[in-house]
């Protein structure tokens, strides 16, 4: 039942979306011609790929019937409405077709994979809809077919292109803090420069005066969120269709006799000049994934999630620097050996020592706070940095921690298993990474004796 009434709503909102978005572009239409601007067509296709639920075969005929009633409502002709909101349809199933193909890019998520595919598909789906658009109005309207065609191909290649990637990108409630601290980060100059370019093409004038804000869209790209790129890219597309439309940025000289033709002209100048951004702003954003991803592999061991040294380096790095510790860091440190694990590799094979490390190093995890930094140094050895504590609470924590890894049932092979660790202790005081071996020397000592003593014991290199 819920699920019934979920997918009413959904209904409910994309015919009204379609009505609404139709109502925008029917406002624009010039005289009894077709419309200027005609965002209902690119909107909806990048919703159907921004929320997949909303992709279903039913959307299509919703989306139809959204169109065809603002249509009937704006007072279009029902023949006419019909072929125009056919056309209209064409488009999005095409986009569609086009955005979702996997052809070229496999392994992709559906997003970016659509975002890879905007030019063709703004392309193909706004060739296929303007033959279907041209044909309804050189019948009913008795326009010319290929200005009509052109006309429409212009305005739906340009209008794609800028509303397409914007709205695919949306932002995820998961992505908005995300987006707000790369904000935070980034610097206004290349906005100022975007300006700055446009106002330039503007009083300057003439065919190139387009792509003078190329540069700092590039520069926008490489600076800010992709979701960011796409709105500025739209907004300086958009600022230039209109000033050609009304003349302000004067592409066409004083001859001016052809007007649709100079405006069809800067579309698809603009257009082609947008899909350059994008494309920067997506390597982007994939080099920082990758980025992250391998920063993720070379910090944490792959095993037990731990960091690995040379992430410990440069975690240690941000906590030791004296502007944020003007007194140095002070604390302890635990070297851990897991005891006679050589035993549970020969007695169980290599997969089930990888197991009991993974466990063990989660036992060590859940026994501290968050803060505690862990790292594995080696095979079945670990170090814990504790920052601030004690050294008698840093005996009594290494004690329980000893004792919750000797009372870790692991279940291998049917068999419930328990190992034992040995900690060798050392206090910590630095004022910068460097030092952190003296002190790891000095717990490794420690831990020496713990296992000529006898092993599953605590030896700290304080007097207590
Ligand atoms: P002790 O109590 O003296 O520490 O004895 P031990 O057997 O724990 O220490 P030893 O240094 O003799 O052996 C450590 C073993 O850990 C040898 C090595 O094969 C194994 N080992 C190291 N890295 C890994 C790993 O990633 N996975 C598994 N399964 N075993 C590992
Ligand atoms: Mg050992
Ligand atoms: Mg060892």
């Amino acid at each position: 039942m819920p699920k019934n009434k979920y997918n009413i709503n959904q209904a409910i909102i994309l015919f009204s979306l379609a009505m609404l978005l139709s109502t925008i572009g029917l406002e624009s239409r010039n005289l009894a011609s077709l419309s200027l601007f005609w965002p209902s067509n690119a909107i909806l296709l990048g919703l159907l790929i921004r929320f997949p639920a909303l992709d279903k075969p039913s959307t299509l005929l919703i989306l139809f019937l959204g169109m065809f009633t603002a249509d009937i409502l704006y007072g279009t002709p029902v023949v006419i409405a019909m072929g125009l909101d056919a056309a209209n349809i064409l488009f999005i199933a095409t986009g569609r077709w086009v955005l979702l193909s996997n052809h070229f890019t496999r392994g992709h998520s559906r997003r970016l994979q659509a975002l890879l595919h905007v030019f063709p598909a703004s392309l193909l789906g706004a060739a296929v809809c303007a033959l279907a658009g041209a044909i309804v109005s050189e019948h009913y309207f008795e326009d010319e077919l290929f200005q009509a065609w052109f006309s429409w191909f212009s305005e739906q290649m340009s209008t794609s292109i800028l509303l397409l990637p914007l709205v695919i990108s949306l932002p995820r409630r998961d992505e908005l803090a995300q987006l707000a601290s790369a904000l935070r980060e980034s610097t206004v100059l290349p906005i100022l420069a975007l300006v700055l370019t446009t106002i330039t093409g503007i009083w300057v004038g003439g065919g190139g005066s387009l792509i003078y804000p190329l540069p700092a869209l590039l520069w926008c790209a490489i600076s800010y969120p992709l979701f960011i790129t796409c709105f500025l890219t739209l907004i300086t597309g958009i600022s230039e269709i209109i000033l050609v439309a009304g003349n302000v940025l004067n592409i066409q000289g004083k001859d001016d006799l052809f007007r649709i033709d100079s405006l069809s002209s800067a579309r698809l100048g603009v257009a082609a000049m947008l899909i350059s951004p994008l494309i920067v702003a997506l390597s982007t954003a994939s080099n920082k994934k990758l980025v992250a991803r391998i920063t993720k592999r070379a910090d944490y061991d792959f095993l037990t999630g731990a960091l690995t040294r040379s992430g410990l380096a440069s975690k240690l790095e941000s906590l030791v620097t004296p502007r944020h510790r003007p007194k140095g860091f002070f604390g302890a440190v635990f070297v851990i050996d897991i005891d006679r694990f050589k035993n549970i590799n020969d007695t169980y094979g290599h997969a089930s020592g990888d197991y009991v490390l993974a466990k063990t190093v989660e036992c060590i995890r859940q026994g501290l706070q968050q803060s505690a930094l862990v790292c594995r140094m080696g095979g079945e050895e670990f170090l814990v940095i504790i920052e601030g504590i004690s050294q008698p609470r840093a005996f009594l924590l290494a004690n329980r921690l000893r004792h919750s890894i000797e009372e870790n049932v692991i279940m291998l092979d049917g068999n419930n298993l328990s190992v034992t660790a040995s900690i060798g202790i050392s206090a910590l005081n630095i004022n910068n990474v460097n030092s952190l071996d003296e002190s790891i020397t000095r717990a490794d000592e420690q831990l020496y004796i713990a296992k000529s003593s006898g092993r599953n014991q605590v030896r700290p290199e304080f007097v207590l």
